[in-house]
């Protein structure tokens, strides 16, 4: 990411971004917080001896992660997918999820990736032949499988809060293409790939990728990709997929080896703590520029009119969440606050609670365009101004936008430290029913930052940097 930050020049929107994730990143490690508030779907890989207890070890897994969760490190994140009710302590059917594999090594090694689930939204899986908009076909070859890579990276756009990283299996079956793409998200971004020809292709995205411009967030920029890891499965003669598993810049992982016969670790993979953190930031984070557009809530018409689409705003007053449970329900029940001028925040914060209080410890924007079919509807019934997620919103929005009179700002994906320092205080919280990442929360915040992409004139950014991408992806398809 430091690299990813240098090579934006200075001033970009997508330096701007950069920026922020490096503050963020600062912050996460000095205050040993959530480097996003989405912690993501907890996966284990676990490799033992022969003869380990498997089943202890699971539940000792389960019990730390439902301990991480009454800490706030983890956000509750286990929803019942049939009722909606969320655990609460991140257990449930399917979560966390573990796999065990047996080792001729006497050690133990464990292996964490905490996957969000605006990056696991991008995830992509193609049954070639397939014909790709802007690519042509994709025929059964490594051609055709570097043309599925490309495509996946061009679709995501900041969606999954890019500059990102894909892992990708070539062949499998539909699950264990899946599960062998996500698996390759734990080799190092620097390490060679064994088998030539994987590697050739590896190094064939990492070389051209970058051109499609696409940048952090999406904002257009020289950084998309910071990593591309392949591996390859048998297949049926009848099947061939590729399937793209993408995660995003926050990257998380984490794993120990562990002596077998005493727990103790011996080892860390992914960091050395003999290792002082070195600071992303070696000059000022985020600094104003003066041309900042400073807006406070509760908004009229006239405010927003007033922006266009590359300003930068910086919101103060107060702000609502809501995201898919909230907006679901509003369409069928009045809001259970007035949101006449107000700005709605696409946000499920980690919140923990102290006495009779909330505290907010990680509050970064989440993926927009899952309210898209609510979102037009939403703008017209209750007068809101502005909306601020990330990743931008669709074509619906967009013209409603327009004709009400309203703004989309896009926050910076993942940088759920540094928002959560702008938030000055909790005022309340209504829909807590729905848990707390899916509730509407009543906040009071200062000096928010957030990037106008899609104005009340009909601009949109995110539309004109896929649509450059685009064509940018036609000449890689040769
Ligand atoms: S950085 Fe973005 S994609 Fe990654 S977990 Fe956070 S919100 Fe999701």
């Amino acid at each position: 990411m430091k690299t990813s930050l240098h090579a934006e020049p200075a001033g970009t929107r997508s330096s701007q971004a950069l920026t922020i994730i490096a503050q963020n990143i600062d912050l996460a490690a000095s205050g040993e917080g959530a480097i996003c508030q989405d912690t993501g779907m907890p996966t284990f890989e676990i490799r033992t001896p022969v003869g380990a207890n498997q089943i202890w070890m699971r539940q000792q897994v389960r019990e730390a992660v439902a301990e991480a969760t009454r800490r706030g490190k983890l956000r509750p994140n286990s929803v019942d997918s049939i009722t909606g009710a969320n655990s609460g302590d991140n257990l449930g059917p399917g979560t966390p999820i573990v796999h065990f594999e047996q080792w001729e090594r006497d050690a133990i090694e464990i292996k964490l990736i905490l996957k969000g689930g605006g990056c696991e939204n991008t995830n992509a899986q193609y049954s070639v032949p397939v014909e790709l908009p802007n690519l042509g076909r994709a025929d059964r070859t490594l051609d055709g499988v570097r043309k599925c890579i490309l495509h996946a990276v061009w679709q995501a756009q900041g969606k999954g809060c890019s500059p990102g990283a894909v892992g990708v299996c070539v062949g499998g079956d539909r699950t264990s293409g899946y599960l062998h793409a996500k698996e390759q998200l734990f080799r190092s971004l620097d390490d060679v790939n064994p088998d030539p020809r994987l590697g050739e292709i590896e190094a064939s995205i990492m070389s051209t990728v970058n051109t499609l411009e696409i940048g952090a967030m999406g904002f257009g920029g020289k950084v998309t990709l910071i990593g591309c890891k392949i591996g390859a499965l048998n297949r049926l003669p009848a099947s061939f997929f590729v399937s793209v598993a993408y995660d995003c810049w926050a990257f998380r992982r984490l794993g120990v080896v562990l002596d077998s016969s005493t727990g103790a670790i011996t080892s860390w993979l992914y960091r050395d703590p003999a290792h002082p953190i070195i600071p992303m930031l070696d000059q000022a984070g985020f600094t104003r520029t003066g041309r900042e557009v400073a807006l406070r809530a509760p908004l009229g018409a006239e405010d927003v009119r007033a922006l266009k689409v590359g300003d930068v705003v910086l919101v103060s007053g107060p702000m609502f969440t809501g995201r898919d449970a909230v907006h679901s329900h509003l369409m069928k029940h009045e809001p259970p606050v007035d949101l006449r001028g107000s700005v709605l925040y696409h946000c499920g914060p980690v919140v923990v609670k102290e006495g009779d209080r909330w505290r907010i410890t990680a509050a970064g924007p989440t993926t927009s365009i899952r309210e898209e079919p609510y979102q037009a509807d939403i703008i017209k019934r209750y007068g809101v101004r502005a909306v601020i997620g990330k990743g931008g919103m669709g074509a619906k929005t967009l013209a409603a936008l327009k004709e009400h009179g309203a703004v989309y700002l896009n926050a910076i994906g993942g940088a759920a430290q540094f928002y959560a320092q702008a938030i000055t205080r909790v005022d309340g919280v209504s829909l807590l029913e729905f848990g707390t990442p899916e509730a509407m929360w009543h906040l009071t915040v200062e000096g928010f930052p957030a990037i106008v992409t899609m104005d009340a004139h009909g601009n949109s950014l995110h539309k004109d940097i896929e649509q450059a991408s685009g064509e940018r992806l036609a000449s890689l398809g040769a």
